[in-house]
């Protein structure tokens, strides 16, 4: 059984709290690991280490630092594969599904290296009679991310990649659930040339996030996780003074048009709601399909599919989707899919009960997938986010029935719809009250220069993961007004300056 502790100024670091939390392999459901819970004197160090860092990080030139990213962009290439392994056996997603996590993460490892552009400031000349005004972006000291189990690589390097471009130093707090690939993270950081302390991880749980919301010396707090975790996150880091970024659940409606292809929707909702057994907060959740007739064919479809899928361990290159990530969360989904039964949804294919009989993996946290029709805006397994590998049927009369279902449900993450006809397709894009909009695309997940981001309870703060976005969470701007003597005396001026001269 190894042990994960932390990463502070360069070398790993024992825990001292005595307190630790299991690491499971999802997919024998045994305990490989345990993981060292930092106390608030372990992150206070941290924090102190990453303080240190800082001045000499942020005085580093800007090309220097884009070189970092770069050599960080050819080293994730190479490490890929060993990265995916060890994320799939902790959090449960197959093999390939993992690759794309890593991938995910190292494209925007890509877009910061191009930091010297997207710090270039703006500049006016001559604004007044000798005078120049110009802004630059700089960077904001102790950084801090706080990332969920599902996306163990992605996550880590969306909030790193952009906080290390702009010359902060940065503290990551992975969850608890999967954290050996974040910490194999600080490795390649130092090999691609971060000096120590710039990139620290400490383990740890709610002592270790209430302390970075409150240690006066972290400037900026990025989070990812489930809705109450990021409201409270939210709530205390911005109470503290800083900036905060917090990202939450989600339940990501798909509308399907009658004159959508419905084969090409069929894949798409095989693929959104199912794969990484549905543990991805930009999955289909509820597909809305607009009339009897479509919905009748749509479930015909969709249920031979369904019962089709191949779960297995996250290794089996066979298998499409993997384990629940723990026991606990896999007793929570089947909570919901028995609630969602009992309160009137029409079960068309039912994964409760599956059962994977390979030898050494009997005990892993698997299920099957389950489809549901007739559900209903009432229900609380409708309201509420499951995060597992489950479709909900909501069956709408017309397109503003449908458009309707996501822009009043309380999460706006994404959401995506399916038609061949261009104004359908623009007004929904236009008009629903979600961050993220698909058209014929199932997970829209917005590349890394683009930003990220939800509305409503999917997100609180204003300002997105990565692009542009990124870069201004983790900068602020001094905007400079310049005159050089020029031997005109302007006499002492009592007014507040105007454009008249
Ligand atoms: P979680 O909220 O349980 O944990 C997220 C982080 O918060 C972890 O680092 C964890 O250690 C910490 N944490 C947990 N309980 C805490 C507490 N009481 N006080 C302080 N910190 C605490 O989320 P999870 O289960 O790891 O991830 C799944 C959730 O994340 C889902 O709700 C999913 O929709 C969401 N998610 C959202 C996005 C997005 O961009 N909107 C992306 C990925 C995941």
């Amino acid at each position: 059984m190894f042990e994960r502790h932390h990463y502070i100024a360069g070398k790993i670091v024992e825990g001292t709290s005595g307190r630790f939390g299991p690491i499971f392999n999802p997919s024998t459901g045994q305990q490989i690991g345990k993981v060292a819970l930092a106390s608030k004197a372990e992150v206070e160090a941290g924090i102190a280490a990453a303080e240190a860092a800082f001045p000499a990080w942020a005085n580093t030139s800007v090309v220097k630092r884009a070189r970092v990213l770069q050599n960080m962009v050819h080293i994730l290439y190479r490490e890929k594969d060993a990265l995916a392994k060890v994320l799939s056996t902790e959090h449960g997603k197959v093999f390939s599904d993992a690759q794309g996590d890593v991938q995910r993460g190292l494209e925007t490892a890509e877009f910061a290296q191009g930091i010297p552009h997207l710090l270039k400031g703006e500049y006016s000349d001559n604004v007044s009679t000798g005078i120049d005004m110009y802004s630059m972006r700089k960077p904001l000291g102790v950084t801090v991310g706080i990332t969920p189990f599902n996306f163990p690589a992605m996550i880590p390097l969306w909030m790193s990649c952009m906080a290390i471009a702009c010359g902060n130093s940065f503290i990551l707090k992975p969850s608890e659930k999967d954290p050996s690939m974040p910490m194999m993270l600080a490795d390649l950081w130092k090999e691609a040339g971060l000096p120590d302390g710039v990139f620290n991880v400490i383990n740890g749980d709610k002592e270790a996030v209430d302390t970075v919301c409150t240690d006066p010396r972290v400037k900026a707090v990025s989070f990812v996780g489930s809705t109450p975790i990021a409201r409270h996150v939210y709530a205390t880091a911005t109470a503290n003074g800083k900036r905060c970024q917090a990202m939450g659940g989600a339940k990501n409606h798909m509308i399907i048009m009658p004159d959508a292809d419905l084969d090409q929707v069929a894949d798409a909702l095989i693929g959104a709601a199912y794969g990484s057994a549905g543990e991805r907060c930009m999955a289909i959740s509820v597909a809305v399909p607009v009339g009897q007739q479509v919905a009748d064919k749509l479930v015909a479809m969709l249920k031979p599919r369904v019962e089709a899928l191949k779960v297995g361990h996250s290794m089996d290159p066979e298998a499409e989707l993997g384990p629940l990530v723990t026991a606990d969360h896999l007793a929570k989904v089947q909570g919901y899919l028995d609630l969602a039964e009992k309160e009137g949804a029409d079960v068309i294919v039912d994964g409760r009960d599956f059962k994977y009989n390979m030898q050494g993996y009997e005990n892993g946290y698997y299920l099957g997938g389950t489809l549901y029709d007739n559900v209903k805006p009432g229900m609380r397994s409708y309201k509420e986010e499951i995060f597992g590998p489950t479709l909900q049927v909501m069956r709408a009369e017309n397109f503003e029935d449908a458009i309707h279902l996501p822009s009043a449900h309380e999460f706006g993450n994404g959401t995506s719809i399916y038609t061949r006809d261009g104004d359908t397709a623009r007004a929904y894009a236009n008009r629903v009250d979600v961050g993220m909009v698909g058209i014929n695309v199932p997970i829209p997940v917005p590349l890394a220069f683009h930003s990220f981001g939800g509305w409503k309870n999917s997100a609180f703060g204003d300002m997105n993961q990565h692009g542009m976005e990124g870069v201004r969470f983790y900068t602020k701007t001094k905007t400079v007004t310049s005159r050089w003597p020029t031997g005109i005396r302007a006499g002492a001026e009592f007014v507040i300056p105007t454009l008249n001269s």
